[in-house]
């Protein structure tokens, strides 16, 4: 029987060539020579002032919590409809989550919903770029200035993608990108913070929280001839051994986005008359937005049922559609901290209504086909 999954990892070919070479310089630690070539790669090619490599997406959500100075009962606005790490980051630092609606066309937080949700607790604003289809930046960024607000980019899924004519994970004071085995460029276990503000004491302290609380980044450099404990921090430098992963991953940055856009656009294209009729209520329209990185593609339905209907149909011929988050206020933790699930509605309706097709860099037509005529059989069944 066909069997399309979810999702494919797809490698490039040149993962062990880079993996022996690190191995063969022994280079395995943090900050080796794979670990350079990634940074200033990513530097380059996204106009990123400065970027340090990470062990996780959610470590660069927790380091720049770190940076912000978040003190308990501190507030941080971000949407619901999110990976339990956006808001955990937070938590961590005993400070509060607070969940805004997010807008039905983009299903990233709704500006005009976060300037409600301000008070004088407020600190930060943390925008997340859902299946790498950028927020609407300028109205945050502008909102963040006028109530003095940082705001911090969770760019987990959208390294590679614009808002308007900036690369998402730029636009904030900080951003934050993830290289989980999940997302479109990968090195198994990986992410990345990039420090984009003037104020140059963010990315020097960054750097120090990152090497275990030590000055060791400076004495890498030369510019002191020991290093020592100077402020607190962790282990966030991934090994060398993951870059060189990533790096042979990044040097098919274009391909890898190709590919991926012509499944999105093969969906779009054979999918649209059942929007015309009505049966699917939305789906991810990739043509209406600024330069997405086509991380994933998904289809709205009229409710839970038809939904979930749909997707065990779909997996009878061999076909595995799945759902996505579950909104954080009305997931398990969510309500044992109080909030309340009936609060968002459009959050909550997306989060029932929503299902992902099978979407990956190495699908081929015959795939793609299946997929749609499966689906094509389904929905006259309904
Ligand atoms: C994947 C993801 C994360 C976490 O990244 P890891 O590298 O897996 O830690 C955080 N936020 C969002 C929105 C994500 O999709």
């Amino acid at each position: 029987m066909v069997n399309i999954p979810f999702n494919k990892i797809y490698f490039t070919g040149n993962e062990l060539k880079f993996i022996k070479e690190a191995l063969d310089k022994e280079s395995v630690s943090g900050d080796g020579y794979f670990t350079s070539l990634v940074t200033s790669f990513l530097e380059e090619r996204f106009s990123i002032s400065k970027i340090l490599m990470t062990t996780s997406g959610t470590h660069a959500l927790e380091i720049a919590m770190m940076l912000i100075d978040l003190k308990p009962d501190d507030e941080v606005i971000m949407p619901s409809f999110t990976f339990p790490s956006t808001a955990n980051s937070v938590m961590l630092r005993g400070g509060k989550p607070v969940f805004a609606e997010i807008s039905q066309k983009t299903l990233n937080i709704d500006p005009k919903d976060i300037e409600k949700r301000i008070t004088e607790k407020t600190r930060a604003i943390i925008p997340v770029h859902y299946g790498g289809v950028g927020c609407d930046m300028e109205s945050i960024m502008d909102i963040a200035k006028k109530h003095n607000l940082y705001v911090i980019e969770d760019a987990a899924q959208g390294l590679n993608a614009k808002y308007k004519d900036k690369y998402l994970g730029t636009w904030g004071h900080i951003g934050c990108y993830s290289f989980h085995g999940t997302k479109n460029y990968i090195c198994g276990e990986g992410g990345a913070i990039t420090l984009n503000s003037d104020d140059k004491s963010l990315s020097k302290r960054a750097e120090i929280i990152r090497q275990k609380g030590t000055n060791r980044s400076l004495f890498i450099k030369g510019e002191v001839d020991k290093y020592s404990w100077v402020d607190k921090g962790s282990s966030y430098t991934p090994s060398d051994i993951l870059m060189a992963v990533l790096y042979a991953q990044l040097q098919q940055l274009d391909y890898i986005k190709e590919s991926r856009k012509k499944v999105a656009d093969f969906y779009i294209k054979n999918l649209q008359k059942h929007i015309e009729s009505g049966i699917i209520k939305g789906m991810m329209d990739t043509n209406k937005y600024y330069d997405p990185n086509y991380h994933l593609f998904y289809l709205v339905f009229k409710d839970e049922m038809t939904r979930d209907n749909v997707i065990d149909k779909l997996r009878s011929k061999g076909v595995k559609a799945v759902i996505h988050f579950v909104p954080l206020h009305s997931s398990v933790m969510g309500q044992s901290l109080g909030y309340k699930p009936n609060s968002l509605p459009i959050t909550e309706n997306i989060g029932r209504t929503l299902l992902r097709l099978p979407f990956y860099t190495s699908m081929s037509d015959y795939e793609m086909e299946h997929v749609v005529k499966s689906l094509n059989e389904v929905l006259k069944e309904l």
